[in-house]
């Protein structure tokens, strides 16, 4: 990752990176004028049209990272107009610690930053979490969320205070690995970390990789579901590292899949893959309409491939997303609440989505 200049070959491309982007109309022309102009150091109004999804460094063709680019010239011009200090609430870094013990010796799962836009520490309860410990707070946060608020280069002055803050909590639980259920401390500390030759001395492991290892062990628990349903992919997820030509995190999501009898509707959609569209939190409050947009968009795309149930890796993606899928009559449900279901477990207060439970 980081933006490659030589690879913005304009002759060798057709100006995918922006021609893709599903949120703007762009032609080839425009869209080479446009990544020209931010590379010669000028503003272009790219700047502020991007929702920050992330989905460009996938569509340019030749690995140039285009979106790094951008997001570099967000923060660089504050244009998307988030002053420094912006809310406290949306500066992850700062959230105090929370620690949820569980048994010595259990599974050590980090919640990072957001253990609270969706109520994670209920949705890490039942017998597939019944040892782990939780913890959260900013000081293990990768501060990845910040990319949305145009301060791309937080994870990056971060990252190695990260790493170590969470060495540390290793060792305090006599660990080697750690789950993240957020795809944005996973990728900081797997792709990121590797690209920036940062030693990682725990081994990162993803929420998704945990739950098929589970349901691996534990085959005599799951009852199959045998329902049809759609996933929304999070920006973060396409930092992933990749197996092959695809990222890692769907091979474990299909592995799951089969073990609880759920069919994913994603090759009768439009808008899957590289081109699955964002959930748009970035804009959520600065441009409304725009946002329930692309949301309702995402949804219909959904419904109209057959999904009964739409299911979320990412907890800020549920958390924008809910109300609408509700009122669309589409079911969103958070991956860990999906596997429950098949686990027979009583999902709690927070049922399949944590309607009506007070979020704070
Ligand atoms: S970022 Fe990629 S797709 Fe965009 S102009 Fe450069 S080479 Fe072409
Ligand atoms: S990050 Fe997303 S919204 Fe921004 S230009 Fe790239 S594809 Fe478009």
């Amino acid at each position: 990752m980081g933006f490659d200049q030589s690879k913005c070959i304009f002759s060798e491309c057709k100006g995918e990176c922006l021609t893709r982007c599903p949120y703007i109309s762009y032609d080839e022309g425009k869209a080479k004028e446009a990544i020209q102009t931010l590379i010669a150091g000028e503003t272009a109004p790219i700047l502020s049209e991007c929702i920050t999804c992330a989905a460009c460094n996938d569509f340019c063709p030749l690995g140039a990272n285009p979106w790094d680019l951008i997001s570099w010239r967000q923060e660089q011009t504050g244009i998307l107009g988030i002053p420094e200090d912006a809310k406290p609430s949306s500066d992850w870094l700062t959230k105090p610690d929370l620690v949820i013990p569980g048994k010595e010796g259990g599974p050590l799962i980090s919640m990072g930053g957001i253990f609270e836009v969706v109520p994670q520490t209920e949705f890490l309860t039942g017998k597939m979490f019944a040892d782990a410990t939780l913890i959260g707070g900013g000081k293990i946060a990768c501060g990845f969320t910040e990319t949305h608020l145009g301060r791309a280069s937080r994870p990056l002055t971060f990252l190695p205070e990260f790493i170590a803050n969470l060495t540390k909590e290793a060792e305090k639980y006599g660990v080697t690995e750690i789950i993240f259920t957020h795809d944005a401390c996973y990728n900081v500390a797997t792709t990121i970390a590797m690209r920036e030759h940062i030693d990682v001395p725990f081994r990162p492991i993803h929420i998704l990789e945990y739950i098929r290892n589970w349901l691996r062990d534990n085959p005599e628990q799951i009852t199959p579901l045998n329902l049809k349903v759609a996933v929304q992919g999070g920006c973060t997820t396409r930092y992933a590292p990749t197996g092959g030509d695809h990222e890692i995190w769907s091979d474990w999501l299909a592995d799951i899949f089969d073990l609880i009898g759920v069919e994913s509707v994603e090759e009768k959609r439009t808008y899957t893959g590289d081109d699955r569209l964002c959930c748009g939190s970035a804009i959520f409050h600065k441009q409304h309409e725009r946002a329930m947009d692309i949301q309702h968009k995402n949804i219909q795309d959904a419904i109209l491939a057959g999904a009964e149930q739409y299911v979320f890796i990412c907890p800020a993606c549920i958390s924008i997303m809910r109300a609408t899928c509700r009122k669309m009559k589409l079911d969103p449900v958070y991956i860990t609440q999906l596997v429950r279901q098949a686990l027979g477990e009583d999902l709690g207060k927070a049922g399949s989505a944590g309607f009506g439970y007070p979020v704070k």
